[in-house]
């Protein structure tokens, strides 16, 4: 992944979100805060029978934790709870700078995120949405 598909992607997510939206069919929802930068994202999720059905996100937030956000929503609706999780898993060792090639190719788009593993003060932006995911579905068996 080089710089230009990162800016690219981040573009892109921020100028045309798909999933920023309030979910009228959620089954339940998380909010997620970073205060070193001012990322606030509330995750909404429709889970049935262990898959999520439906989600999306509110909130305001910065270039990066907002098309985080939305690359994460295009990857995980539609998954088993299980999937997302180990979507997360990969997500974190990626930005950890910890990730193997055939790990990044299953985060797809979001591995444009690789970058921010050499930028610590954006670290927190771009997990942001992956660790209220996380904390959403612990809380929701
Ligand atoms: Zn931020």
């Amino acid at each position: 992944m080089n710089d230009h598909f990162y800016n690219e992607v981040l573009i892109d997510h921020n100028l045309h979100p798909q999933h920023l939206h309030e979910l009228p069919c959620a089954t339940c929802s998380h909010a997620g805060l970073n205060p070193s930068c001012g990322d606030e994202i509330t995750l909404h999720l429709q889970l049935e029978n262990g898959i999520v059905q439906s989600g999306s996100y509110t909130g305001v937030g910065c270039a990066i934790s907002q098309a985080s956000a939305d690359i994460m929503l295009d990857l995980i609706i539609g998954r088993q709870k299980e999937d997302a999780l180990h979507l997360a898993e990969l997500f974190k060792k990626m930005i950890a700078g910890e990730i193997s090639d055939d790990e990044l190719d299953e985060l797809e788009e979001a591995g444009a995120f690789q970058n921010v593993s050499k930028m610590p003060a954006r670290v927190k932006c771009a997990v942001l949405a992956w660790k209220t995911l996380e904390l959403l579905l612990h809380e929701n068996g």
